[in-house]
């Protein structure tokens, strides 16, 4: 069982020895990590500065079967089989061919961490020296560490905004209830990028995408809030990588947004921290069992991650084509996509991008760098 040692003011005592992996970031990505050294018999750390499920970091908005695949329809709130997309000339209603849900984060952390046989600490990750990892705790030392911190990706080079190649997200979440998942492709609200509405039973999760760092969505998420008749209350934003990164760097395993696997088009980055984390937790395993070295792993993680890397510059051009598109075309391509076969086409490309076959439980599987044709 995980062992959960959150401390706080004079309980708050030095961290430190030796581990065999130590995860650092307990959300999506460092959780999925984890999850797959289960039963490895590995000494496995999982540090994060808040515990495990405290800050929300998304709208919580994820293909159904991936819920099913990784077990954590527990914390499933609601599904939708379609997607409604306004734009200024109208609504279209996208029949999709996999549905999407929106879960709990709490819940589904909490769900994740079971999933794990792993120690878990609360410390503020600072950055490393070799094998040392520095932590407001202390010292800790271990040959194999994953950064899943997220975009600021404190064990490599970091990021700066509003240079970087980042988005902006910020959402509110006040009660109430709706039946569709709705995403608004509309100027007015944000000149690259998009406004959406995600319900959640008893909440609605609202907000505004920038893709381009310098235009602030504090004004537009407060308006959309307005437009739909809600209270802009409970905020809850962040910056999103839009651009893949190098996966390993001097040593260190990177997963999910601080490799950049965020879907540069959508800022869809759950189920992508999901499938990196597993690919890398799937290669650390295979060292902690004696089959592969440490420099094997990081090199077939690396390439697994690379491999994937013309998808995500595909998506990051045609996240910079749509603002130039004029907005009568906009509107008409998506409306085609109402058409059954398109929207099939389109969306079940989108889903193969990080598809839920790859979580399907069984005897512990390598990552398999897909080739340019089957990926
Ligand atoms: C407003 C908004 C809405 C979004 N909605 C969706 C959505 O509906 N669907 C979707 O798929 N994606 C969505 N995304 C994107 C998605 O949230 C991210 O891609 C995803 O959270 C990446 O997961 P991760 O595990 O890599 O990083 P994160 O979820 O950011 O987790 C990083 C973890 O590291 C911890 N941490 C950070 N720094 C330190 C440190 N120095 N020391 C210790 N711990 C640290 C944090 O506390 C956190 O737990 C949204 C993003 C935003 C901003």
């Amino acid at each position: 069982m995980p062992v959960r040692a959150t401390k706080r003011g004079s309980e708050r005592t030095p961290l430190g020895g030796e581990w065999d992996v130590v995860v650092c970031g307990a959300s999506f990505a460092g959780l999925s990590v984890a999850r797959e050294l289960r039963g490895s018999g590995a000494r496995v750390l999982l540090l994060d500065r808040y515990e495990v499920g405290e800050r929300q970091t998304s709208a919580c908005g994820i293909p159904t079967q991936w819920l099913e695949a990784m077990e954590l329809m527990g914390s499933h709130r609601q599904t939708f089989p379609t997607l409604v997309v306004h734009t200024p000339f109208g609504t279209s209603r996208l029949g999709l061919p996999f549905t999407f849900s929106t879960f709990d984060y709490p819940e589904l952390c909490r769900l994740l961490l079971a999933q794990t046989d792993c120690a878990f600490e609360t410390a503020k990750v600072d950055g490393r020296s070799g094998t040392t990892l520095h932590t407001d705790r202390g010292d800790l030392s271990a040959p194999l560490v994953v950064d899943a911190l997220g975009w600021r990706r404190v064990l490599g080079a970091g990021y700066q905004p509003p240079d970087a190649p980042l988005s902006r997200g910020l959402e509110v979440h006040p009660s109430g209830t709706g039946e569709d998942l709705e995403i608004w492709i509309d100027r007015s609200y944000v000149p690259a990028g998009y406004g959406w509405s995600f319900p959640a039973r008893e909440e609605l999760r609202i907000g505004v995408g920038s893709f381009d760092a310098r235009f602030h969505v504090k004004d537009s998420t407060i308006r959309l809030a307005d437009d739909v008749g809600s209270e802009a209350v409970r905020y809850q934003g962040n910056w999103i990588p839009h651009r893949l990164r190098e996966a390993t760097e001097d040593g260190v395993f990177f997963a999910g947004d601080s490799a950049g696997h965020c879907l540069p088009l959508t800022a869809e980055g759950i189920r992508t921290a999901f499938y990196f984390g597993i690919a890398c937790g799937r290669e650390l395993r295979a060292v902690v069992e004696g089959r592969r070295t440490a420099g094997q792993a990081l090199e077939r993680y690396g390439d697994f991650s690379r491999a994937h890397r013309w998808k995500f510059e595909a998506m990051l051009l045609t996240q910079r084509l749509v603002p130039r598109l004029p907005p009568r075309v906009l509107h008409r391509v998506v409306a085609a996509l109402q058409h059954k076969r398109l929207v099939d086409w389109a969306f079940g490309h989108y889903l193969d991008v990080a598809p839920p076959s790859f979580a399907a439980p069984g005897p512990p599987r390598a990552a398999v760098a897909p080739t340019r044709a089957a990926a």
